[in-house]
């Protein structure tokens, strides 16, 4: 364990400007604080935030940071208070404690697999200082190697698994490699122990092959071809570890020995001319694998990662993947965003390397002091946007939240009008599923595929947006044109009048038109009743039937006139028909139409308290019923629950909601006591029956006290 003269002396070393009185300060008061609090293995609990503190101080962070790293578990776990810490280190100390409290706290949770994602994306939000973020995963790297400490099983899994999905990938996203290695390999060790001693054992053997040392039989090698080069390089060189390996072998789904690049070697140079010089010399020295070649000089990571990576078939004919980059790339590629928050005595030139601070730079030079600079440099900067390829290699810039389908747009709008599905990172995904930094995005485009309305909700670009709008009131328009004919076609039916488009003319005069298809529209739309244009044509008409209206349509489905029915078949939800959002019907509930003026048929459950409104108006009604044939479509159903008010019972309701293959679209608390959580919940499915099964297999939960249905 480092001691604290130590310590401060380190930070002193690399930060002189360092506030020696604070940071010894800092270390007195997070010692009293935890006093004799211990951890699961017994040590003080001190040890903890002082070994983070070490192993951001060999990041060369600086002052401050290392300042939160002693004090981050004080306001969580002792009777410390945020005030107590503002009056003692001051508002920017106060509020990176106050961050990485917050995060704490949301590690308390346990997260559903599928939930990562938000969940990584949550704790960025958080982070709105990434030392709030460097110090968070400083302190997982510590828990992770002290976790074989905690007695429970399920515990470590859990953490482990939590680490590998959440932790690690966050460590990778700002670019901080030597965390998510570690990390990578610490989770891998709890979750998969076996798998790893194997993968360790057999690389060791690959290393020693024939009893000499492969990697460093190429590494001098590698030296001897520089050298007659004249090339000043730093070779290093080692088998990959062992996580790398084994997800590689689960995604390509490929044998340990088919591996065929377990060693990658790194080639270090003064400068990015050097890179290709480097770069130049190992092509022509050996087969290179083409398409594994890289140039992230040019084209830097999101991340700002930047370094050639190849592939050639090498020394002893093995094939081998060699990265090359100056010292400063690999500074950032081992650091990441910590690199510049390291204390170093920059020239202006060195940080210019970084394109992404330039914006920085200018406030760093408008600024007074370092406060200022961190005061501005906040996580956001770099999250309104996201970067993503096209198979191609072109990067397209997208705002934060963009989905395949602003991809496709963004592309050219006959490629959005048309596209049926996407590859994200050749991994077939949905639609709407949102972007990342860095994923590779292939569209897949059918001729016969048009925009749908659903679309407008998964897209966030101007672009894309007018193109679906543009492209939906064209075809609303012929969506109301067939369902004003089908309806015109079914009142005619009703009242044994015989139907074609042809009489239609006796009406043009009347609704001041020359085409059949207008008053198609004009019926669709809801502007005019079928029965204004029967009354238009057969001017003395009178019906002899009772128009459909309440006390109708509360007889049973058969012994209405069946064949008066309007089909919804082959009309698209949210043009022509909408299904009322009071009530939601779903298929196998039965239902009638409210012709709405201007917006087309409104379906409701004949149940649905609404419709009393429209008691009055019996033209506007119209017999509806579902097209139950494939493809189904998603519904929106409506469910009122009651739990129990516990943490787990919100996850038990995601849980047994995805078992059923249903998906949550929106949720809202009605009501909430200490005892009980009351609430409504929406719910895409394909019918009733789903919509049932999904009940069912909520009420057998003690959890949840009640389910109804909302039907208004
Ligand atoms: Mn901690």
């Amino acid at each position: 364990m480092i001691r604290q003269f130590e310590l401060v002396e380190k930070v002193k070393s690399y930060d002189p400007n360092a506030d020696e009185k604070a940071l010894n300060r800092a270390y007195v008061f997070s010692m009293k604080a935890h006093g004799t609090q211990k951890r699961a293995s017994g040590d003080p609990y001190f040890s903890h935030p002082l070994e983070v503190a070490g192993i951001l101080s060999d990041m060369r962070l600086d002052y401050s940071t290392i300042i939160t790293a002693l004090l981050h578990d004080t306001v969580e776990d002792t009777s410390v208070t945020l005030d107590d810490i503002q009056k003692l280190f001051g508002s920017e100390i106060a509020e990176l404690v106050n961050g990485v409290t917050k995060l704490t706290k949301l590690e308390h949770q346990s997260i559903p697999t599928r939930q990562a994602e938000n969940f990584r994306k949550l704790i960025l939000a958080i982070s709105n200082d990434v030392r709030i973020l460097i110090v968070k995963l400083a302190d997982r790297v510590h828990n992770m190697r002290t976790l074989s400490s905690l007695s429970s099983e399920e515990k470590r899994k859990r953490i482990a698994y939590e680490t590998l999905k959440i932790y690690a990938p966050l460590a990778e996203r700002i670019g901080i490699h030597q965390f998510k290695d570690e990390l990578d390999d610490l989770a891998f060790k709890e979750l998969n122990g076996e798998e790893r001693e194997f993968i360790l054992k057999r690389l060791a053997y690959l290393e020693q092959e024939g009893g000499r040392n492969i990697v460093q039989n190429i590494i001098a090698e590698l030296n001897d071809v520089f050298r007659n080069n004249n090339l000043k390089v730093d070779i290093s060189g080692r088998v990959k570890k062992p996580y790398s390996v084994w997800s590689k072998t689960r995604r390509k789904n490929i044998a340990f020995e088919q591996l065929a690049d377990i060693m990658a070697f790194r080639i270090l140079v003064d400068n990015k001319t050097e890179c290709y010089r480097a770069l130049g010399t190992i092509h022509d020295t050996y087969p290179a694998v083409s398409e594994r070649f890289k140039d992230f000089i040019s084209t830097p990571k999101p991340n700002n990662y930047q370094s050639l990576h190849t592939s050639i078939i090498g020394p002893n004919k093995q094939r081998i993947e060699i990265q090359i980059r100056t010292y400063d790339m690999h500074r950032v590629a081992e650091y990441g965003v910590a690199a510049h928050w390291q204390y170093k005595e920059d020239s202006k030139d060195e940080r210019m390397n970084y394109p992404w601070l330039t914006g920085l730079l200018e406030i760093l030079e408008q600024a007074s002091g370092v406060e200022e600079f961190f005061e501005h440099t906040k996580l956001e900067m770099f999250q309104d946007q996201v970067f993503c390829f096209t198979p191609a290699g072109k990067l397209i810039p997208l705002p934060r939240g963009a989905t395949p389908i602003d991809f496709a747009y963004a592309i050219h709008s006959d490629v959005g009008n048309h596209c049926v599905g996407v590859k994200i990172n050749g991994h077939m995904a949905p639609l709407k599923l949102p972007l990342h930094n860095g994923d590779q995005v292939e569209i897949t485009t059918s001729k016969s595929q048009t925009p749908s309305p659903s679309w407008e909700r998964f897209v966030v670009t101007g672009k894309a947006r007018a193109a679906i709008r543009k492209f939906i009131r064209t075809q609303q328009r012929d969506q109301f044109i067939e369902l004003g004919r089908s309806i015109l076609r079914k009142s005619f039916l009703y009242e044994e009048l015989d139907y074609s488009d042809g009489i239609l003319e006796h009406a043009f005069e009347r609704f001041k038109t020359d085409a059949i298809e207008d008053i198609h529209a004009l019926v669709g739309e809801g502007q005019i009743t079928s029965y204004q244009v029967i009354r238009a044509i057969y001017p003395n008409f009178r019906s002899k039937k009772t128009p459909l209206a309440l006390e109708t349509i509360h007889l049973p489905a058969k012994t209405r006139d069946k064949d008066s029915a309007v089909s919804i078949r082959g009309l698209i939800p949210g043009m022509a028909v909408h299904y009322a959002s009071c009530c939601h019907p779903l298929p196998g509930d039965q239902i009638v139409g409210v012709v709405m003026t201007g917006t087309g048929v409104k379906i409701h459950i004949i149940t649905c308290a609404h419709l009393k409104d429209y008691a009055e108006e019996p033209e506007r009604w119209i017999d509806v019923t579902w097209d139950q044939s494939e493809p189904q479509q998603l519904h929106i159903g409506r469910l009122l629950l009651t739990i129990v008010n516990k943490s787990e019972a919100v996850g038990v309701v995601t849980n047994v909601i995805t078992r059923q293959n249903a998906n949550i679209v929106n949720l809202k608390i009605t009501h909430k006591s200490e005892l009980f959580i009351e609430f409504t919940i929406d719910i895409e499915v394909y019918n009733i029956e789903h919509l049932e099964n999904v009940i069912a297999s909520l009420r057998a939960n003690p959890l949840i006290k009640g389910v109804e249905r909302v039907r208004n």
